[in-house]
């Protein structure tokens, strides 16, 4: 059976949802990137997980203690940046650091140390930058080869951006790399078969009603309010979500 389509939950049929952060850019300064956050308000974020009492786990512990592996603690969360800005490295790390948390950063294999080409160009960080990463106790993933949208790719291109920016990573770094998050968060049950046959232990998407292994829900943070960022931490926030889309589509005089 394919991950992929398989519903979580613990033995017994009792759902496990566990909020899963995906944060991008980090700036001193309000930017115009669409997905960039000051660093006062993601030190502010932490701080509240922290008086909280979270632990973080990575989308790989997840996945584990959702095949059965070691339980996770009370009150989990994992923290992922995507991209792998230069931000990531200078801004967030020492602020992780100081409050004693860990991340994943899935990283564009093949725009390692350029700038990104997806959206607004901005500095990605290099190898050295990728090490002291790791060195520091955080996880690397891959977020492909290119950053392209996965279902519109040959089978082959596929094949070379899920399967290929793993090794070359695993290559580079000499340590596994046991996660993808899928480009854009845009995946089908095509892309979800490539990353559990590339032998990664789980796949991230965005905010999903439905967690599988292949696709873990995650909430994307932007410069919203705390108590918005504090909803976005429960567990049911996810149907929350989906109500709003919905209500959004059929009643958009109701909503903003
Ligand atoms: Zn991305």
């Amino acid at each position: 059976m394919i991950g992929g389509s398989r519903r979580l939950g613990w033995p017994g049929g009792r759902r496990l949802r566990i909020p899963s952060l995906m944060y991008h850019r980090l700036t001193s300064h309000p930017d115009p990137h669409p997905c960039s956050m000051v660093l006062g308000q993601f030190r502010s974020q932490l701080k509240i997980l922290r008086a909280l009492g979270y632990r973080t786990v990575s989308p790989r512990d997840i996945a584990r203690a959702l095949r059965g592996g070691s339980p996770l603690p009370t009150r989990a969360i994992s923290i992922t940046f995507d991209d792998g800005y230069v931000d990531t490295f200078t801004a967030a790390l020492p602020i992780l650091k100081e409050f004693g948390f860990t991340a994943v950063c899935y990283v564009v294999a093949d725009r390692v140390g350029q700038l990104s080409d997806w959206t607004e160009p901005a500095p990605l960080m290099g190898w050295p930058e990728i090490r002291e990463w790791l060195a520091a106790g955080m996880e690397v993933g891959s977020h492909s080869r290119t950053h392209r949208d996965l279902t519109v790719l040959s089978a082959v291109e596929l094949q070379d951006e899920v399967a290929g920016s793993r090794k070359l990573l695993e290559d580079r770094l000499g340590s596994t790399v046991p996660t993808f998050a899928y480009p854009f968060t845009v995946h089908g049950p095509r892309e979800r078969e490539a990353v559990e046959a590339a032998g990664y232990e789980a796949g991230c998407a965005g905010v999903k009603l439905h967690d599988s292994i292949f696709a873990l829900s995650r909430v994307e943070v932007a410069a919203n309010s705390l108590s918005w960022f504090l909803i976005q931490l429960f567990p049911v926030y996810p149907e929350l979500h989906h109500l709003y889309v919905l209500s959004r589509r059929r009643a958009p005089w109701l909503l903003p």
